[in-house]
């Protein structure tokens, strides 16, 4: 079951600020996410291979799928085929392999790469620093079948709002620096995917363009 009504509010607060809705429909049936294809919705998240593999299969092929999760390298190739945006890039070896099994299916694949912001370290993500080293041994090497779109950050899970919110100013700060520095001629370097149920209001006060939402859309997860 689906929370239609959070959906239109969400999403329209989201257009107001022109940004994105991902909705995150991992551990949920594709029964929900064909009754959110049905009022309209085409970008859907997803954190597993496998699952996001056996969807994709079973749903109509205009959806736009983003794997937002931690992917391993030796499982990019299962999803290369068809996946548009891959959202939590945070090695230069992943983003080699990416670009490799793009160019195997002759696509480009959109990439994000994962800040680290919070303070948990269980949170996967780079700092600054190794996301410059990635952004100019990109370009140096000039991988063809990969676009840099952005970057990506979680917050800290917690009800300290003034904390998320410094989390995500500093991605945002990270984002217009690096976009100044390498991208400034380049349209396509645009996303700060950033948001979720629980901070996604904040986070497009912060400058978001892309709010990757779940649980407010499709209920409670049984797991993560
Ligand atoms: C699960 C997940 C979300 C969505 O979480 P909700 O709190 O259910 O909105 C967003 N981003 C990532 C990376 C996730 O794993």
């Amino acid at each position: 079951m689906i929370n239609k009504a959070n959906y239109q509010k969400i999403l329209t607060q989201i257009q107001e600020k022109s940004a994105k809705l991902v909705a995150v429909s991992k551990t949920k049936p594709i029964s929900d996410i064909q009754e959110l294809y049905e009022v309209g919705q085409r970008i859907f998240g997803e954190n597993y291979v496998q699952e996001l593999v056996e969807k994709q299969t079973a749903l109509p092929n205009d959806i736009e799928w983003h794997f937002i999760g931690h992917l391993q390298s030796k499982k990019v190739k299962q999803i290369a085929p068809f996946v548009s945006m891959i959202h939590a890039v945070d090695s230069w070896k992943l983003l080699e392999e990416i670009d490799k099994r793009a160019a195997q299916n002759e696509r480009t694949i959109d990439c994000l790469l994962q800040m680290h912001i919070a303070q948990e370290s269980s949170k996967f993500g780079m700092d600054e620093k190794e996301i410059e080293a990635i952004v100019l041994q990109a370009k140096q090497q000039n991988l063809t079948n990969i676009r840099i779109c952005g970057l990506m950050g979680m917050a800290t899970f917690t009800d300290d709002k003034e904390q998320v919110k410094v989390e995500f100013q500093s991605l945002k700060k990270t984002f217009d620096s690096i976009k100044q520095q390498y991208f400034e001629t380049q349209d396509s370097f645009c996303q700060i995917s950033m948001g979720m149920s629980g901070d996604f209001e904040l986070a497009l006060q912060q400058g978001s363009t892309m709010l990757r939402i779940g649980s407010l859309l499709f209920g409670q997860r049984i797991y993560q």
